[in-house]
């Protein structure tokens, strides 16, 4: 056998869920609803549909490594300069980017866990030392935690606000107290994945604060609210000189044609993120209360999923939904046995999904 570098032997490969097809096979169901991703249940745009078919006619050329429409359009709404965003096929991309570009070999980077992998997994196969500080008692970031995990080798703390699995939000206030004990050498990336479905007047907004921290970075994404999780798209937002290390890391094609052009139409269309936001919830608020009349515990999530607390083994909990056509996310796969992490589909689709839940419970 040939060896591959040691950072790599230790990795295994991401497991994605069964596929909608195979669970329809194994089961012999008709429907299968994904609740698993975090994807919108509502589609995409047509607006976007319609400026990818139009795509679809030249698909022979390179696409604009630049990505320069998009990139002036994004300036725009976020009043920052061009030269402040870096794009990835989904902000997956963006992650591994910055830790390409500044992770090495005894590098220490800080999160907290259970959240998003991907801050692991672009660290460790950098050879870099990823530090996990636990949740705090409520699921929420624990920023102090953090702070005390600080050393000279710090290189990045990762944030995932709102956080991924458990949807909890860390306020403007606790962010900007946190940013401002952060040291200058440290880049904080704020990962907003789920920013379009959070009203909340205690949120942060992030944006404005690039100007004044050169050390802090803020991604995004075309995946959750746009609905355009196929076609990869994301990127990440910060200092010129941020943004440009980790240019030189990028792969000179890295986000489809495809992809730029349904992105910058979604942009254009208010309407489908203001009927997505409303849907969802209404599907939340939904979901809360079936929980409640199930007696079943959740965290107050303020994405577009929901942990559930089914108090049981969750492969089995996991298993039994798969078996009547419910892909969710099992919680011992996020380190939270005994929960799933429900994405939120339609409301029809939420009425069908406890209707099973209640049905199994009662078995
Ligand atoms: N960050 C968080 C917190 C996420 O939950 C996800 C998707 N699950 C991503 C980033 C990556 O999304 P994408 O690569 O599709 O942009």
């Amino acid at each position: 056998m040939i060896n591959c570098r040691k950072e790599v032997e230790g990795l295994r490969p991401y497991i994605p869920g069964k596929s909608i097809d195979e669970v329809k096979q194994e089961y012999n169901l008709d429907t299968i609803v994904k609740l698993a991703s975090n994807e919108n249940p509502y589609g995409c745009s047509e607006m976007a549909k319609n400026a990818i078919k139009k795509y679809l006619e030249e698909p022979g050329l390179y696409p604009d490594g630049n990505c320069t429409d998009l990139r002036n359009k994004l300036a725009q709404k976020f009043n920052l300069d061009s030269n402040q965003f870096i794009f990835g096929a989904g902000s997956d991309e963006v992650i591994s980017m910055i830790t390409k570009t500044y992770v090495s070999e005894g590098s220490e980077v800080i999160t907290c866990a259970p959240t998003f992998p991907q801050y692991k997994a672009g660290t460790v196969q950098l050879g870099g030392k990823i530090i996990e500080v636990p949740l705090t008692k409520d699921y929420r970031f624990d920023l102090q935690g953090i702070i005390d995990q600080i050393t000279d080798q710090t290189k990045i703390i990762f944030v995932a606000n709102p956080n991924n699995p458990t949807g909890t939000i860390i306020t403007a206030d606790e962010q900007l107290a946190f940013i401002k004990q952060i040291p200058k050498d440290i880049i904080i990336v704020m990962d907003e994945a789920y920013v379009e479905y959070i009203k909340d007047a205690t949120y942060p907004d992030s944006i404005p604060l690039l100007a004044q921290y050169e050390n802090m970075m803020v991604l995004r994404t075309f995946s959750k609210m746009y609905g355009l999780a196929s076609l990869r798209i994301g990127f990440g937002m910060g200092h010129p000189e941020l943004i440009e290390k980790i240019n030189r890391v990028r792969n000179p094609f890295n986000v489809s044609t495809a992809a730029q052009v349904a992105a910058v139409a979604s942009l254009e269309d208010s309407s489908f993120v203001d009927r997505t936001y409303e849907a969802n919830v209404e599907s939340k608020t939904y979901t809360y209360q079936r929980c409640e009349s199930l007696g079943l515990g959740y965290i107050k999530s303020y994405a577009n999923f929901v942990m559930i607390d089914f108090n049981k083994p969750s492969d089995e909990m996991f298993l039994a939904l798969q078996s009547k056509g419910y892909i969710v996310r099992p919680g011992h796969a996020l380190g939270m046995p005994g929960y799933q992490r429900v994405s939120l589909g339609t409301k029809e689709q939420m009425k069908g999904f406890f209707d099973t839940v209640e049905a199994i419970l009662g078995a």
